[in-house]
Protein backbone atom coordinates (compact mmCIF):
# COMPACT_ATOMS: atom_id res chain seq x y z
CA UNK A 1 0.00 0.00 0.00
CA UNK A 2 1.50 3.08 -0.70
CA UNK A 3 -0.19 5.42 1.36
CA UNK A 4 1.54 3.15 4.25
CA UNK A 5 4.69 4.10 3.30
CA UNK A 6 4.64 7.90 4.05
CA UNK A 7 4.98 7.36 7.96
CA UNK A 8 6.67 10.54 7.93
CA UNK A 9 8.50 11.30 11.26
CA UNK A 10 9.45 14.58 12.64
CA UNK A 11 13.29 15.09 12.24
CA UNK A 12 15.44 17.84 13.57
CA UNK A 13 16.55 19.61 10.61
CA UNK A 14 14.50 22.82 8.56
CA UNK A 15 15.21 20.47 5.34
CA UNK A 16 13.88 17.65 7.13
CA UNK A 17 10.64 19.35 8.38
CA UNK A 18 9.87 20.72 5.08
CA UNK A 19 10.20 17.04 3.29
CA UNK A 20 7.81 16.17 6.01
CA UNK A 21 5.59 18.85 5.47
CA UNK A 22 5.33 18.09 1.30
CA UNK A 23 4.86 14.50 1.59
CA UNK A 24 6.70 11.83 -0.68
CA UNK A 25 7.02 14.21 -3.71
CA UNK A 26 9.40 16.26 -1.88
CA UNK A 27 11.94 14.21 -2.58
CA UNK A 28 12.32 16.07 -5.75
CA UNK A 29 13.83 18.87 -3.19
CA UNK A 30 17.62 18.08 -4.53
CA UNK A 31 18.85 19.90 -1.59
CA UNK A 32 17.26 18.22 1.48
CA UNK A 33 18.05 14.72 -0.15
CA UNK A 34 21.72 15.49 -0.54
CA UNK A 35 21.82 16.09 3.23
CA UNK A 36 20.62 12.23 3.38
CA UNK A 37 22.90 10.07 5.12
CA UNK A 38 22.79 6.23 5.74
CA UNK A 39 22.82 5.12 9.28
CA UNK A 40 26.38 3.29 9.36
CA UNK A 41 26.37 1.73 12.79
CA UNK A 42 23.07 -0.28 11.69
CA UNK A 43 24.74 -1.00 9.23
CA UNK A 44 27.87 -2.51 10.00
CA UNK A 45 26.01 -4.39 13.52
CA UNK A 46 23.99 -6.28 10.68
CA UNK A 47 26.93 -7.48 8.77
CA UNK A 48 28.49 -8.48 12.19
CA UNK A 49 25.21 -10.51 12.83
CA UNK A 50 25.08 -11.83 9.36
CA UNK A 51 28.92 -12.93 9.74
CA UNK A 52 28.02 -15.02 12.60
CA UNK A 53 25.39 -17.14 10.54
CA UNK A 54 27.23 -20.11 9.22
CA UNK A 55 30.78 -19.39 11.45
CA UNK A 56 32.90 -21.78 11.97
CA UNK A 57 35.72 -22.70 14.54
CA UNK A 58 38.48 -21.50 12.11
CA UNK A 59 36.56 -18.28 12.11
CA UNK A 60 34.95 -18.00 8.44
CA UNK A 61 31.42 -18.63 7.39
CA UNK A 62 30.34 -21.68 6.20
CA UNK A 63 27.05 -20.38 4.34
CA UNK A 64 27.20 -21.68 0.65
CA UNK A 65 24.10 -20.99 -1.38
CA UNK A 66 20.96 -23.45 -0.14
CA UNK A 67 22.83 -24.79 2.81
CA UNK A 68 21.05 -24.70 5.93
CA UNK A 69 23.56 -21.76 7.34
CA UNK A 70 22.18 -19.55 3.80
CA UNK A 71 18.71 -20.42 4.92
CA UNK A 72 19.26 -18.85 8.22
CA UNK A 73 21.14 -16.07 6.70
CA UNK A 74 17.99 -15.71 4.03
CA UNK A 75 15.49 -15.63 6.78
CA UNK A 76 17.65 -12.83 8.89
CA UNK A 77 17.63 -10.53 5.71
CA UNK A 78 14.07 -11.37 4.40
CA UNK A 79 13.10 -9.30 7.84
CA UNK A 80 15.31 -6.90 6.84
CA UNK A 81 13.89 -5.95 4.01
CA UNK A 82 10.16 -6.20 5.62
CA UNK A 83 11.69 -3.63 8.31
CA UNK A 84 12.78 -1.50 5.30
CA UNK A 85 9.46 -1.36 3.57
CA UNK A 86 9.97 -3.85 1.04
CA UNK A 87 7.86 -6.32 0.06
CA UNK A 88 9.41 -9.39 -0.36
CA UNK A 89 8.94 -12.52 -2.98
CA UNK A 90 11.76 -14.86 -4.07
CA UNK A 91 11.67 -16.07 -8.15
CA UNK A 92 12.12 -18.85 -10.03
CA UNK A 93 15.88 -18.90 -9.56
CA UNK A 94 15.55 -18.59 -5.29
CA UNK A 95 16.58 -14.59 -5.64
CA UNK A 96 15.33 -12.91 -2.87
CA UNK A 97 13.51 -10.11 -4.04
CA UNK A 98 12.18 -6.46 -2.36
CA UNK A 99 10.18 -4.53 -4.43
CA UNK A 100 8.71 -0.66 -3.11
CA UNK A 101 6.47 0.95 -5.66
CA UNK A 102 7.83 4.14 -6.91
CA UNK A 103 5.68 7.58 -7.72
CA UNK A 104 5.88 7.24 -11.10
CA UNK A 105 4.01 3.56 -11.85
CA UNK A 106 5.39 3.96 -15.85
CA UNK A 107 8.93 4.12 -14.78
CA UNK A 108 11.39 0.45 -14.79
CA UNK A 109 12.92 -0.11 -11.46
CA UNK A 110 16.31 1.19 -10.20
CA UNK A 111 18.08 -2.15 -8.58
CA UNK A 112 20.41 -2.84 -6.13
CA UNK A 113 21.89 -6.05 -4.84
CA UNK A 114 24.78 -8.61 -4.28
CA UNK A 115 24.91 -11.93 -2.93
CA UNK A 116 25.01 -13.23 0.95
CA UNK A 117 26.17 -16.62 0.06
CA UNK A 118 30.07 -17.41 0.68
CA UNK A 119 32.68 -19.92 -0.37
CA UNK A 120 33.54 -22.31 2.14
CA UNK A 121 35.37 -20.36 5.43
CA UNK A 122 34.49 -16.89 3.82
CA UNK A 123 34.40 -13.34 5.25
CA UNK A 124 31.87 -10.89 6.22
CA UNK A 125 31.94 -8.62 3.34
CA UNK A 126 32.07 -10.11 0.07
CA UNK A 127 28.85 -9.59 -0.62
CA UNK A 128 26.50 -8.98 2.44
CA UNK A 129 28.01 -5.39 1.98
CA UNK A 130 26.53 -4.90 -1.15
CA UNK A 131 22.80 -6.37 0.04
CA UNK A 132 22.97 -4.89 3.56
CA UNK A 133 23.62 -1.36 2.00
CA UNK A 134 21.10 -2.26 -0.70
CA UNK A 135 18.41 -2.53 2.68
CA UNK A 136 20.00 0.20 4.31
CA UNK A 137 19.78 2.68 1.60
CA UNK A 138 15.58 1.47 1.40
CA UNK A 139 15.57 1.53 5.48
CA UNK A 140 16.98 5.22 5.23
CA UNK A 141 14.36 6.41 2.58
CA UNK A 142 11.85 4.63 4.79
CA UNK A 143 12.73 6.39 7.45
CA UNK A 144 11.86 9.42 6.44
CA UNK A 145 8.94 8.49 4.53
CA UNK A 146 10.58 9.22 1.15
CA UNK A 147 9.26 6.92 -1.96
CA UNK A 148 11.66 7.81 -5.02
CA UNK A 149 9.62 7.92 -8.53
CA UNK A 150 11.18 5.04 -9.85
CA UNK A 151 10.06 1.54 -8.33
CA UNK A 152 13.29 0.11 -6.24
CA UNK A 153 14.39 -3.15 -6.22
CA UNK A 154 17.09 -5.17 -3.88
CA UNK A 155 17.94 -8.31 -5.02
CA UNK A 156 19.67 -10.78 -3.28
CA UNK A 157 21.38 -13.47 -5.90
CA UNK A 158 21.01 -16.59 -5.08
CA UNK A 159 24.66 -19.32 -5.76
CA UNK A 160 26.81 -16.08 -6.24
CA UNK A 161 29.96 -18.02 -5.33
CA UNK A 162 28.82 -21.14 -7.58
CA UNK A 163 28.28 -20.11 -10.58
CA UNK A 164 26.30 -16.79 -9.98
CA UNK A 165 23.18 -18.70 -11.06
CA UNK A 166 20.79 -15.87 -9.70
CA UNK A 167 22.17 -13.31 -11.75
CA UNK A 168 22.82 -15.51 -14.41
CA UNK A 169 18.78 -16.25 -14.19
CA UNK A 170 17.84 -12.37 -15.05
CA UNK A 171 20.28 -12.27 -18.45
CA UNK A 172 18.64 -15.49 -19.40
CA UNK A 173 22.01 -17.68 -19.12
CA UNK A 174 21.50 -20.59 -16.93
CA UNK A 175 21.35 -24.00 -18.54
CA UNK A 176 20.05 -26.93 -17.78
CA UNK A 177 23.54 -28.51 -17.17
CA UNK A 178 24.36 -25.31 -14.92
CA UNK A 179 21.72 -26.48 -12.79
CA UNK A 180 22.62 -30.13 -12.34
CA UNK A 181 26.14 -28.67 -10.67
CA UNK A 182 26.54 -30.03 -7.08
CA UNK A 183 26.89 -26.50 -4.54
CA UNK A 184 28.11 -29.39 -1.84
CA UNK A 185 28.31 -32.50 -1.88
CA UNK A 186 24.67 -34.04 -2.40
CA UNK A 187 23.19 -30.99 -3.47
CA UNK A 188 22.47 -29.76 -6.93
CA UNK A 189 21.69 -26.10 -7.75
CA UNK A 190 17.87 -26.82 -9.05
CA UNK A 191 17.74 -29.09 -5.36
CA UNK A 192 18.75 -26.02 -3.52
CA UNK A 193 16.43 -23.66 -5.63
CA UNK A 194 13.31 -25.46 -4.70
CA UNK A 195 14.45 -25.27 -1.24
CA UNK A 196 14.56 -21.74 -0.93
CA UNK A 197 11.27 -21.71 -2.93
CA UNK A 198 12.55 -21.27 -6.47
CA UNK A 199 11.49 -23.22 -9.70
CA UNK A 200 14.27 -24.04 -11.39
CA UNK A 201 12.04 -25.59 -14.31
CA UNK A 202 10.99 -22.07 -14.83
CA UNK A 203 14.10 -20.32 -14.42
CA UNK A 204 13.64 -19.58 -18.61
CA UNK A 205 11.04 -17.59 -17.52
CA UNK A 206 13.03 -14.64 -15.79
CA UNK A 207 15.03 -13.51 -18.60
CA UNK A 208 14.26 -9.60 -18.78
CA UNK A 209 14.45 -7.47 -21.77
CA UNK A 210 16.82 -4.40 -22.70
CA UNK A 211 15.28 -1.24 -20.65
CA UNK A 212 13.66 -3.48 -18.33
CA UNK A 213 15.87 -1.99 -15.51
CA UNK A 214 16.63 1.88 -15.07
CA UNK A 215 19.78 1.07 -13.70
CA UNK A 216 21.62 -1.59 -11.92
CA UNK A 217 24.15 -0.91 -8.54
CA UNK A 218 26.20 -3.02 -6.34
CA UNK A 219 28.62 -1.72 -3.66
CA UNK A 220 31.48 -4.74 -2.81
CA UNK A 221 35.09 -4.81 -1.50
CA UNK A 222 37.77 -4.32 -4.17
CA UNK A 223 39.23 -7.61 -2.98
CA UNK A 224 42.44 -6.07 -4.18
CA UNK A 225 44.96 -3.76 -1.95
CA UNK A 226 44.69 -1.06 -4.96
CA UNK A 227 42.55 1.74 -2.59
CA UNK A 228 44.12 0.56 0.61
CA UNK A 229 47.70 1.21 -0.72
CA UNK A 230 46.63 4.58 -2.72
CA UNK A 231 44.46 5.79 0.95
CA UNK A 232 41.33 6.48 -1.45
CA UNK A 233 38.11 5.43 -0.06
CA UNK A 234 36.14 5.12 -3.22
CA UNK A 235 36.63 3.02 -6.08
CA UNK A 236 34.66 3.78 -9.30
CA UNK A 237 34.58 0.62 -11.19
CA UNK A 238 34.85 1.06 -15.13
CA UNK A 239 34.01 -2.63 -15.41
CA UNK A 240 34.56 -6.29 -15.01
CA UNK A 241 37.45 -7.33 -16.98
CA UNK A 242 36.54 -10.25 -19.51
CA UNK A 243 38.78 -13.62 -19.11
CA UNK A 244 40.32 -15.36 -22.04
CA UNK A 245 41.61 -19.21 -21.51
CA UNK A 246 44.04 -21.33 -23.56
CA UNK A 247 45.94 -24.69 -23.04
CA UNK A 248 49.63 -24.08 -24.71
CA UNK A 249 51.51 -26.82 -26.04
CA UNK A 250 55.13 -26.79 -26.80
CA UNK A 251 55.92 -30.40 -28.59
CA UNK A 252 59.84 -31.10 -29.03
CA UNK A 253 61.78 -34.67 -28.41
CA UNK A 254 61.94 -36.50 -25.75
CA UNK A 255 65.47 -38.56 -25.51
CA UNK A 256 68.31 -39.46 -23.14
CA UNK A 257 69.40 -36.53 -20.81
CA UNK A 258 72.54 -37.75 -20.41
CA UNK A 259 73.47 -39.03 -24.25
CA UNK A 260 71.81 -36.02 -26.20
CA UNK A 261 74.33 -33.24 -26.87
CA UNK A 262 72.95 -29.58 -25.67
CA UNK A 263 73.32 -28.76 -29.15
CA UNK A 264 70.93 -31.68 -30.38
CA UNK A 265 67.72 -31.10 -27.92
CA UNK A 266 64.44 -30.12 -28.59
CA UNK A 267 63.45 -29.82 -25.58
CA UNK A 268 60.06 -28.48 -24.71
CA UNK A 269 60.57 -27.61 -21.08
CA UNK A 270 63.39 -24.80 -22.35
CA UNK A 271 60.77 -23.56 -24.85
CA UNK A 272 57.99 -23.38 -22.36
CA UNK A 273 60.65 -21.75 -19.63
CA UNK A 274 61.01 -19.38 -22.49
CA UNK A 275 57.69 -18.75 -23.05
CA UNK A 276 56.46 -17.88 -19.60
CA UNK A 277 58.93 -15.28 -19.27
CA UNK A 278 57.49 -13.90 -22.91
CA UNK A 279 53.95 -14.14 -21.10
CA UNK A 280 55.10 -11.58 -18.01
CA UNK A 281 57.19 -9.36 -20.13
CA UNK A 282 54.79 -8.75 -22.67
CA UNK A 283 51.91 -8.29 -20.63
CA UNK A 284 53.95 -5.76 -18.23
CA UNK A 285 55.65 -4.05 -21.23
CA UNK A 286 52.35 -3.11 -23.22
CA UNK A 287 50.62 -0.07 -21.90
CA UNK A 288 47.42 -0.37 -19.54
CA UNK A 289 46.12 -2.76 -17.06
CA UNK A 290 45.86 -6.07 -18.81
CA UNK A 291 46.82 -9.29 -17.13
CA UNK A 292 48.73 -12.44 -17.79
CA UNK A 293 49.23 -15.23 -16.12
CA UNK A 294 50.97 -18.92 -17.06
CA UNK A 295 49.39 -20.57 -13.62
CA UNK A 296 49.86 -24.45 -14.68
CA UNK A 297 52.87 -26.33 -16.20
CA UNK A 298 53.10 -30.30 -16.62
CA UNK A 299 56.00 -31.97 -18.36
CA UNK A 300 56.31 -35.37 -20.21
CA UNK A 301 57.02 -37.74 -19.47
CA UNK A 302 58.48 -35.63 -16.22
CA UNK A 303 61.72 -37.45 -15.24
CA UNK A 304 64.90 -36.39 -14.49
CA UNK A 305 66.95 -38.46 -16.87
CA UNK A 306 65.14 -37.49 -19.70
CA UNK A 307 64.85 -34.49 -21.85
CA UNK A 308 61.21 -32.86 -21.69
CA UNK A 309 59.43 -33.34 -25.24
CA UNK A 310 55.86 -32.11 -24.41
CA UNK A 311 55.08 -29.63 -21.94
CA UNK A 312 51.33 -28.47 -21.70
CA UNK A 313 50.64 -24.55 -19.78
CA UNK A 314 47.53 -22.89 -19.10
CA UNK A 315 47.36 -19.26 -20.10
CA UNK A 316 44.86 -16.55 -18.78
CA UNK A 317 44.87 -13.12 -20.21
CA UNK A 318 42.00 -10.50 -18.88
CA UNK A 319 41.25 -6.53 -19.76
CA UNK A 320 38.36 -4.46 -19.39
CA UNK A 321 38.34 -4.81 -23.60
CA UNK A 322 38.17 -8.25 -25.23
CA UNK A 323 40.41 -6.17 -28.40
CA UNK A 324 42.96 -5.53 -25.69
CA UNK A 325 43.26 -9.68 -24.49
CA UNK A 326 43.21 -10.41 -28.24
CA UNK A 327 45.99 -7.86 -29.12
CA UNK A 328 47.66 -9.36 -25.80
CA UNK A 329 47.06 -12.01 -27.11
CA UNK A 330 48.66 -12.61 -30.83
CA UNK A 331 52.01 -10.65 -29.46
CA UNK A 332 52.32 -13.62 -26.85
CA UNK A 333 51.41 -16.01 -29.96
CA UNK A 334 54.15 -14.23 -32.10
CA UNK A 335 56.35 -14.89 -28.99
CA UNK A 336 55.32 -18.61 -28.93
CA UNK A 337 56.04 -19.11 -32.32
CA UNK A 338 59.05 -17.73 -32.47
CA UNK A 339 60.45 -19.99 -29.06
CA UNK A 340 59.42 -22.96 -31.37
CA UNK A 341 61.16 -22.23 -33.76
CA UNK A 342 64.39 -21.45 -31.82
CA UNK A 343 64.14 -24.08 -29.84
CA UNK A 344 63.31 -26.73 -32.87
CA UNK A 345 59.98 -27.51 -30.80
CA UNK A 346 56.31 -26.90 -32.57
CA UNK A 347 53.61 -24.74 -30.55
CA UNK A 348 50.21 -24.67 -30.57
CA UNK A 349 47.43 -23.17 -28.58
CA UNK A 350 43.73 -23.92 -27.68
CA UNK A 351 41.27 -21.18 -26.67
CA UNK A 352 38.54 -23.10 -24.32
CA UNK A 353 37.58 -20.39 -22.36
CA UNK A 354 35.61 -16.98 -22.45
CA UNK A 355 34.12 -14.34 -20.50
CA UNK A 356 32.95 -11.08 -22.10
CA UNK A 357 34.03 -8.20 -20.11
CA UNK A 358 31.06 -5.92 -18.78
CA UNK A 359 31.76 -2.53 -19.07
CA UNK A 360 29.99 -0.16 -16.17
CA UNK A 361 27.58 2.73 -17.70
CA UNK A 362 29.42 5.92 -18.07
CA UNK A 363 27.00 8.36 -16.76
CA UNK A 364 26.58 5.76 -13.86
CA UNK A 365 30.00 6.19 -13.18
CA UNK A 366 29.84 9.85 -13.57
CA UNK A 367 27.28 10.08 -10.80
CA UNK A 368 29.39 8.07 -8.74
CA UNK A 369 31.72 9.82 -8.80
CA UNK A 370 29.99 13.03 -8.45
CA UNK A 371 28.35 11.64 -5.58
CA UNK A 372 32.08 11.09 -3.73
CA UNK A 373 32.95 14.45 -4.83
CA UNK A 374 29.83 15.79 -2.93
CA UNK A 375 30.32 13.72 0.26
CA UNK A 376 34.11 14.91 0.45
CA UNK A 377 35.09 11.44 -0.46
CA UNK A 378 38.65 10.79 -2.71
CA UNK A 379 38.18 8.30 -5.74
CA UNK A 380 40.02 5.86 -8.10
CA UNK A 381 38.64 4.60 -11.30
CA UNK A 382 39.50 1.06 -11.66
CA UNK A 383 38.56 -2.19 -13.25
CA UNK A 384 37.38 -5.19 -11.18
CA UNK A 385 39.40 -8.18 -11.62
CA UNK A 386 36.92 -10.20 -10.39
CA UNK A 387 33.29 -11.70 -11.35
CA UNK A 388 30.79 -9.80 -9.93
CA UNK A 389 26.57 -10.01 -10.19
CA UNK A 390 26.74 -6.68 -11.94
CA UNK A 391 28.31 -9.05 -15.07
CA UNK A 392 25.04 -10.42 -15.84
CA UNK A 393 22.78 -8.04 -15.46
CA UNK A 394 25.30 -5.75 -17.49
CA UNK A 395 23.65 -7.99 -20.39
CA UNK A 396 20.24 -6.10 -20.31
CA UNK A 397 20.91 -2.93 -18.51
CA UNK A 398 23.62 -0.39 -17.41
CA UNK A 399 25.05 -1.49 -14.55
CA UNK A 400 27.67 0.84 -11.87
CA UNK A 401 29.74 -0.80 -9.20
CA UNK A 402 31.07 0.96 -6.49
CA UNK A 403 34.57 -0.24 -4.42
CA UNK A 404 35.50 0.32 -0.90
CA UNK A 405 38.82 -0.82 0.28
CA UNK A 406 39.33 -4.81 1.80
CA UNK A 407 42.58 -4.87 4.21
CA UNK A 408 45.68 -6.35 2.39
CA UNK A 409 43.40 -6.74 -0.44
CA UNK A 410 42.30 -10.18 1.29
CA UNK A 411 38.82 -11.97 0.56
CA UNK A 412 37.47 -15.14 0.42
CA UNK A 413 38.83 -15.73 3.91
CA UNK A 414 38.05 -14.99 7.56
CA UNK A 415 40.94 -12.36 7.46
CA UNK A 416 38.39 -10.36 5.13
CA UNK A 417 38.15 -6.72 6.64
CA UNK A 418 36.52 -3.13 6.14
CA UNK A 419 36.10 -0.68 8.77
CA UNK A 420 32.89 1.10 9.45
CA UNK A 421 33.59 4.03 7.91
CA UNK A 422 34.80 2.31 5.17
CA UNK A 423 31.76 0.69 4.65
CA UNK A 424 29.43 4.15 5.72
CA UNK A 425 31.39 5.76 3.37
CA UNK A 426 30.67 3.50 0.20
CA UNK A 427 27.04 2.93 1.49
CA UNK A 428 26.34 6.83 1.24
CA UNK A 429 28.08 6.94 -2.16
CA UNK A 430 25.62 4.15 -3.22
CA UNK A 431 22.69 6.36 -1.44
CA UNK A 432 23.22 9.76 -3.34
CA UNK A 433 24.06 7.39 -6.52
CA UNK A 434 20.54 6.39 -6.55
CA UNK A 435 18.74 9.49 -5.35
CA UNK A 436 20.81 11.50 -8.64
CA UNK A 437 19.53 8.33 -10.81
CA UNK A 438 15.77 9.28 -9.46
CA UNK A 439 15.98 12.29 -10.53
CA UNK A 440 17.45 12.16 -13.78
ZN1 LIG B 1 30.98 -11.05 -4.10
Amino acid sequence: MLASNLHCRMLPSAAALALTLLGPHALLAQEATEQLRVDGGRLYRGLLELGEIGREAGGGAMRMSFTPADMAARALVSRWLQAADLQISVDAAGNLIGRKLGANADLPPIVLGSHIDSVPQGGRFDGPLGSLAAIEVAQTLADRGLQLEHPLEVIIFSNEENGKTGSKALAGEVSAADLEREVVAGLSIAAGIELVGGEPEAIASLKREAGSIAAFLELHIEQGALLEAAGVPIGVVQGIVGIKRWRIEFTGFANHAGTTPMSQRQDALVAAAQFITAVHRIAKSMPGRQVATVGKIEAQPGAANVIPGRTELSLEIRDLEMAKIEAVYASVKAAGLLIAEESGTEFSAEEYYKSEAAPTDQEIQALISKAADDLGLRQQAMPSGAGHDAQSIAQFAPIGMIFVPSRAGISHSPEEYSSREQVTAGANVLLQTVLALDRR
